[in-house]
């Protein structure tokens, strides 16, 4: 289709944040998009940094010793996050998520963790904290983040097999450093632990069944999540992606499963649990079954831009009215408007399209928005 390609470094993602009206009054906790969708859930991605290499995400080629990663006063600051995500939860939001790159990476995270275990929902609850990692430093870190008031974490593992697993992380890190991080992480109270495995067809699919049989009995739920087509680095192709409906034919070629109810709305896996009492596992079939209509997420940049979709290719920039010294009431106005005008809904219209579209195309990077 002959795409411009631009280049990487060109891609800070900027759109101007809508006017903020005069009368500053956005309708904080009843916001609702244009499609009726409401806030709930936050992912904020605290660096674009990683130790990792997946093919999926930051292919060597692309993320090699000459990229330049965002520099450190671009960032924002933990203070700044702590504001921000305050304003988010008077606006609706329940569930905030820490990612990245590698959030573990952030020097100090437990700080921020510490900060934002202090807030509550305007009806004072407190919020559904977690964060995903790749698990590389769990082991060490997961007493301190429990300590600080984190709820519980997912960890993305995507084979249980050593030399696959060095292969897909592409930085030789082997699988029994991130099993132990899991435990770690169970025996600190984190759970209920979500483990994620991207699957690749071809690369990891004839993982799933070892993946599913060690987790089964562990109370720890595995999710299967659909290879996306997320960025523009990743040469994605339709071909590598395994349809979620044949994991399950795998795994009930195995043992027999039984549908679940979504737990929740804007739940984004499909859940089923063995019949025989081992667990629970997820589908995440972002590619072949499209769940933007219930999609209530919104995503916060390491830089603070405000993207509205997982597959964007601008974010509002809060950062610079941070900077501004704008007041809080102005941010949550600006806010406001920006959910007010959301329409996103990516994966349906891509499910409407011929399917290599998308491949290539200018969108932001998955380890910079956060997955
Ligand atoms: N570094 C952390 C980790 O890997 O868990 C957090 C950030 S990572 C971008 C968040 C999640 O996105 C991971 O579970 C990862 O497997 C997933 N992910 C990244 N690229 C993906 C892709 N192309 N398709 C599906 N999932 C992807
Ligand atoms: Fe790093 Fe996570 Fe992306 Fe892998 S998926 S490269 S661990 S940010
Ligand atoms: Fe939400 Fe965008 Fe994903 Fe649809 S494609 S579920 S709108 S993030």
């Amino acid at each position: 289709m002959g795409e411009t390609v631009i280049p990487l470094a060109d891609l800070r993602y900027a759109a101007p944040v809508p006017a903020i009206p005069a009368d500053l009054t956005a309708p904080n906790g009843l916001l609702a998009d244009r499609l009726g969708r409401p806030l709930r859930d936050l992912r904020i991605s605290v660096t674009d940094r990683c130790n990792f290499r997946c093919s999926y995400c930051m292919p060597k080629d692309v993320f090699d010793r000459d990229y330049v990663f965002l520099p450190q006063t671009s960032l924002l600051s933990f203070e700044e996050i702590a504001r921000l995500a305050r304003i988010f939860v008077a606006h609706g939001v329940q569930k905030i998520r820490l990612t990245g790159g590698e959030p573990l990476l952030r020097k100090g995270l437990e700080g921020l963790v510490e900060m934002l275990s202090e807030l509550r929902t305007p009806d004072g609850a407190p919020l559904d904290l977690t964060l995903t990692t790749n698990g590389s430093v769990l082991a060490r870190k997961a007493k301190a983040l429990s300590a600080a008031g984190l709820k519980r974490v997912t960890v993305s593992l995507d084979a249980l097999d050593d030399v696959v697993f060095r292969r897909m992380n592409d930085v030789d890190f082997p699988v029994a450093d991130v099993l132990d991080g899991i435990a770690a992480a169970q025996s600190a109270g984190l759970g209920p632990i979500k483990v994620n495995m991207v699957v690749k067809r071809g690369t990891n699919d004839h993982e799933i069944v070892a993946m599913a049989r060690h987790f089964r009995h562990s109370g720890i739920v595995l999710r299967f999540i659909e290879y996306m087509d997320v960025g523009g680095s990743n040469g994605w192709r339709m071909d590598e992606v395994l349809p979620s409906a044949r994991v399950l034919d795998l795994l009930r070629a195995q043992w027999p499963m039984q549908a679940l109810d979504a737990s929740m709305t804007g739940e984004t896996a499909e859940r089923w649990r063995y019949a025989d009492g081992a667990g629970e596992i997820g589908l995440i079939s972002s590619v072949t079954q499209a769940f933007c209509r219930d999609c209530n997420r919104a995503r916060l940049s390491t830089e603070g831009k405000l993207f509205m979709c997982l597959f964007a290719t601008a974010g509002h920039d809060l950062r610079t009215l941070l900077r501004q010294g704008r007041s809080d009431a102005e941010i949550s106005a600006a806010l406001g408007q920006v959910w007010a005008g959301r329409d996103d809904r990516y994966s349906e219209l891509r499910a409407a399209q011929p399917a290599d579209r998308g491949a290539g195309q200018r969108r932001v990077e998955m380890h910079y928005i956060g997955g």
